[in-house]
């Protein structure tokens, strides 16, 4: 099993610094700024900016059909506008303090112990160890808070049996209808 310092010292040799580019922040390829949320992080972002749930987020694009009925999907992703995070605007977050997990840990994400790396133009800039383990910390938070997450969602999926004909998005909160999107909180079924 790898230790934090070997993930770190391989964090530090690959070597990163972000560049405020901002493509990871827009739609350059399929997918590439797909930000997925939890509803702990989009609670978040409600009360340091006052939006509304369905402002914040949107739900997870791909959709699942049960094929008697049920149409939904699992989880959510930040809103984007055309091309970009609602939330970048003149070439920065917005939100910098409240940004997601993903945001705050990329290019880099775990795979049980093994470190992913993703496209970036910051990758290759020395790095100090300090800020090599403070990722490596983020990236352990990120996985436990992710794990956390998706357990949650099973047991959501355990307990209910998806029965309305409307479109739903399940999350670790449980079954939520697009309708009542307008509303600050929506309230699990
Ligand atoms: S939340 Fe901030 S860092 Fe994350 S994609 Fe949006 S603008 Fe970029």
């Amino acid at each position: 099993m790898l230790s934090i310092e070997d993930l770190a010292e391989k964090i530090q040799s690959i070597g990163f610094r972000c560049v405020r580019c901002g493509t990871c922040c827009r739609h350059v390829s399929p997918d590439s700024n797909l930000v997925l949320v939890s509803p702990d992080e989009i609670k978040a972002i409600i009360s340091a900016t006052g939006l509304t749930w369905d402002k914040v987020a949107e739900p997870y694009p791909e959709t699942i059909d049960d094929h008697h009925g049920a149409r939904f999907t699992i989880g959510w992703c930040l809103r984007r506008n055309n091309d970009h995070c609602r939330f970048f605007h003149d070439g920065a977050c917005t939100i910098y303090q409240n940004r997601p997990w993903i945001c705050q840990t990329y290019p880099f994400m775990l795979d049980e112990e093994r470190l992913v790396v993703s496209p970036c133009e910051g990758l290759g800039h020395t790095m100090s160890e300090e800020d090599a383990l403070i990722i490596i910390s983020k990236l352990l938070e990120r996985q436990t808070a992710e794990k956390e997450e998706e357990e949650r969602v099973r047991q959501v999926l355990k307990r209910n049996q998806i029965s309305t004909k409307r479109f739903v998005v399940i999350d670790s909160e449980g079954i939520k209808e697009i309708d009542s999107l307008d509303r600050n909180t929506i309230p699990a079924k």
